[in-house]
């Protein structure tokens, strides 16, 4: 990280120690072994969790790090560098406690909090079948009955959906209110109804477990809403303006980096014509595109995090930031796997599952296309055409 981003010295200490860190315990061989069998490295996901780095931005009054977002994707980046199926999995759980964070009580935020601060995982459940891009069309209903709530449905695509302790769900309160008839509610792993689907089987981030979650006539007691009756669709939207640049994004830039180090060392030593294949510009470029790339994408991640941690929210600066960094990624991944040739789409080196990883991105917490949607849409307003 360059001087001019401004950060403290403890921000500095954070990002080495978890550099360090992750370097250390979750190797390459190591990724290799959890990407074959699709499974998630709980030890790590444990010493992650006594460090504190999965409750890095929970309040220190509850036990959490009271940390904010900058600080935040400084974690993420250095875990993404590693891996970032593994970053996915300690970024949910703070995406899973945002809701809270940003709309619950301190009741919620303590009993929520707990649970990630006593080392479980948590989830943030949100997506359906047919409720993807389009979340107004979720199917899970929640209905107040006496002074519980029932909930019955099923979410897929849930990131630490089979290794939760605790869930934020979103579901139906009131079928006729479209987007305002949605609710958000704390779900405990515990409760009776509760049960895990299917696991996906995936192309990239296979650190990270990535399951339906089924809810069959749950009942949580009438305080486990979070926020209001009907705010579960801007509880949903205000998460991904924090999480899209400060999980996301800066997920990305560590991707993007590994791509840089891991070039520039194979290309120092890998020869053709009896140089080393660094010696021709073509390589050179490459690798210059991808500093610039990762630069730049980290410029906005973290000019967008910054102003998270000085209480200024800009939703389609935030989805700038992710649409940036997650193609940036991608594209650096596909180069690396070019200067790597023959020996970058094998399984024998660490690229190919880099390239698998960053796709993911385009992907989770609204595609690319939706990003897109959100930053014209504000181009619109500010134009006054809309
Ligand atoms: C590995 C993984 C982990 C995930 N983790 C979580 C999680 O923890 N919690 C959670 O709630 N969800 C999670 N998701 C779900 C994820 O957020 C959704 O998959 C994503 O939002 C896209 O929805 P969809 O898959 O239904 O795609 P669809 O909505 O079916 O979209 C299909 C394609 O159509 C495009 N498209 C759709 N509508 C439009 C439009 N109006 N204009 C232009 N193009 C459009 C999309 O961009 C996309 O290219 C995860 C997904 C994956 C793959």
């Amino acid at each position: 990280m360059r001087e001019d981003y401004g950060l403290t010295q403890d921000q500095i200490d954070i990002q080495m120690m978890t550099r360090e860190f992750i370097r250390k315990e979750l190797p390459w061989e190591r990724i290799k072994e959890c990407d074959e069998k699709n499974e998630t490295p709980m030890d790590v996901v444990k010493k992650c969790a006594e460090m504190g780095l999965t409750s890095i931005t929970l309040p220190e009054s509850i036990g959490g790090g009271g940390m904010g977002q900058v600080t935040n994707s400084l974690v993420l980046e250095e875990i993404g560098y590693q891996d970032i199926g593994f970053a996915t999995v300690i970024g949910a759980c703070g995406l899973a406690y945002e809701p809270i964070a940003l709309f619950g009580t301190q009741e919620q935020k303590e009993m929520f909090g707990k649970y990630i601060v006593d080392g479980g995982l948590a989830a943030f459940a949100l997506t359906e079948a047919d409720a993807g891009s389009d979340v107004s069309n979720n199917r899970t209903t929640a209905v107040l009955d006496g002074d519980e709530w029932v909930i019955n449905g099923t979410k897929t695509f849930i990131t630490n959906g089979g290794n939760a302790s605790v869930y934020s769900v979103f579901a139906v309160t009131d079928p006729n209110a479209g987007t305002r008839g949605m609710s958000c509610f704390i779900v405990e792993r515990d409760r009776a109804g509760v049960s895990i689907g299917s696991e996906e089987d995936k192309m990239g981030i296979r650190l990270s477990n990535t399951t339906e979650v089924l809810f069959d006539n749950v009942r949580i007691p009438a305080g486990h809403l979070v926020g209001k009756e009907g705010q579960g669709f801007k509880i949903a939207m205000s998460v991904f303006d924090i999480t899209r640049p400060a999980g996301v994004g800066a997920a990305s830039c560590g991707s993007m980096k590994s791509c840089i180090d891991k070039c520039l060392e194979y290309a120092a030593v890998r020869q053709t014509f009896g140089q080393p294949i660094l010696t021709n510009q073509a390589i050179q470029f490459m690798i210059a595109d991808m500093e610039i790339k990762y630069e730049a994408a980290r410029a906005l991640t973290y000019k967008v995090a910054g102003m998270i941690d000085n209480g200024v929210i800009d939703s389609a600066l935030a989805s700038a930031a992710k649409t940036f960094a997650s193609d940036s990624a991608v594209e650096c991944a596909i180069d690396a796997i070019q200067i790597y040739g023959g020996n970058g789409y094998s399984k024998e080196y660490p690229i190919e599952i880099i390239l698998r990883n960053a796709k993911i991105g385009q992907l989770f917490e609204g595609t690319n296309q939706v990003q897109r949607m959100v930053i014209v849409k504000s181009l619109l307003k500010a134009s006054g055409m809309m």
